[in-house]
């Protein structure tokens, strides 16, 4: 203990620096921490790309030889001449080249199970409205199982970002299937979600998005009302990010599902192909933009797998559908290192992924979600 002047005045100042010395250290250790914590988290913003039912399947081999060589692609020789080549490190270069040239030496990829890295849905149903509410809630709830217009009673990560400081007004999703409207409970959540061939309706639109409003009734709806052609849905989340600046955006890509439910497995290798591209111009854009650049982090993954066991098992997903709980996904930011290709012996699961999202961001959405939320990824954020 410090030895205290006799004199009472002397004593009363000596106690008041004290006093104030163990305050100023307070505030600097508070000072300290919150800069540690700043450090440790430069992501200020997130991107996440979806596309539904793009099996791990090619993201890894690249085309599947049985398949191309079947009746399920119907040019053979441009699909071979587009996609095939004799390693599964060569094939996957071609059918997604960013992924592979780009994107793998700057981020993570998990769900390689030729590497032993496996990666999966926890909900049991394996089709789309049940894996999306797994991604966005974090939570692979058993009462979401049907892709009815069904309005989601769970909170979800995009609903908890739009109430936090700085990020109000500022989230917004762009998807092609209507169905994110219930995914995201627009009516409660009062998220900006644009969907199937809904226009964009937002004060001060620029000439770009109106021109997208506009074009759209006019391009053929291949796939019926309810889901928007995917490069529009590309095109609006790009333009309105260039114009408004979110500060969490989400994009959900349709087609590859529905190519392989028709059977048409030229077409699905293709809409792989494109999306790649849509990625590479989204994650060069972030990158050459002083609001986004090295402080925004993009994941991209599905929402289920699809069967491998047999020649027809790439078609269809589901239940009884075996291995489609199989999935993969890849993440880039400042805080995630570059591991390329992950070899986790553990195994990763969508729920877990919206509370690795907002962990980045720097919130706790798993204390207020109000419902179960998996794990955050530690891997995400180790090297
Ligand atoms: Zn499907």
């Amino acid at each position: 203990m410090a030895q205290l002047p006799s004199n009472p005045e002397t004593i009363v100042s000596a106690v008041f620096a004290l006093y104030m010395k163990n305050i100023s250290l307070t505030i600097l250790a508070l000072v300290i921490a919150s800069q540690l914590f700043a450090q440790q988290h430069k992501t200020e913003n997130v991107v996440i790309v979806t596309l539904d039912g793009f099996r791990w399947q090619e993201v890894y081999r690249g085309a599947d030889s049985a398949l191309v060589n079947s009746k399920y692609t119907q040019d053979k020789q441009a699909t071979r001449t587009k996609y095939w080549a004799k390693t599964a490190a060569e094939r996957r270069l071609l059918l997604t080249p960013f992924f592979w040239s780009a994107l793998v030496k700057q981020g993570q990829f998990y769900g390689n199970r030729d590497l032993g890295s496996k990666d999966e849905v926890a909900n049991p149903f394996h089709f789309s409205y049940p894996g999306y509410n797994e991604i966005v809630t974090g939570f692979a709830d058993p009462r979401m199982n049907t892709n009815d217009a069904i309005t989601n009673p769970n909170m979800n990560l995009f609903e908890f970002l739009n109430k936090q400081k700085g990020f109000e007004n500022k989230v917004a999703a762009f998807a092609s299937w209507e169905r994110f409207h219930q995914i995201f409970n627009v009516e409660r959540s009062g998220l900006l979600v644009n969907y199937g061939y809904k226009n964009l309706d937002v004060p001060g639109i620029n000439a770009r998005l109106a021109y997208l409003n506009e074009i759209q009734c006019k391009a053929p709806h291949y796939l019926g009302d309810s889901t928007r052609i995917d490069f529009l849905t590309c095109e609006f989340g790009k333009e309105y990010m260039k114009q408004f600046k979110p500060r969490a955006l989400y994009i959900g890509l349709d087609e590859v599902d529905d190519m392989a439910h028709d059977g048409n497995y030229q077409y699905y290798l293709d809409r792989i192909h494109q999306q790649d591209e849509f990625i590479k111009q989204l994650w060069e854009y972030i990158q050459s933009d002083p609001f986004y650049k090295n402080k925004t982090t993009l994941l991209i993954t599905c929402d289920h797998g699809r069967g491998d066991t047999s020649i027809e098992a790439w078609r269809d997903h589901g239940a009884k559908v075996v291995h489609s709980e199989q999935t993969w996904f890849a993440i880039v930011g400042p805080d995630t290192p570059a591991g390329g290709e992950m070899t986790n012996s553990t195994t990763t699961y969508h729920k877990q992924l919206a509370q690795t999202i907002s962990k980045l961001l720097g919130f706790d959405f798993k204390a207020a979600a109000g419902h179960e939320v998996g794990d955050p990824i530690a891997t995400v954020t180790k090297p």
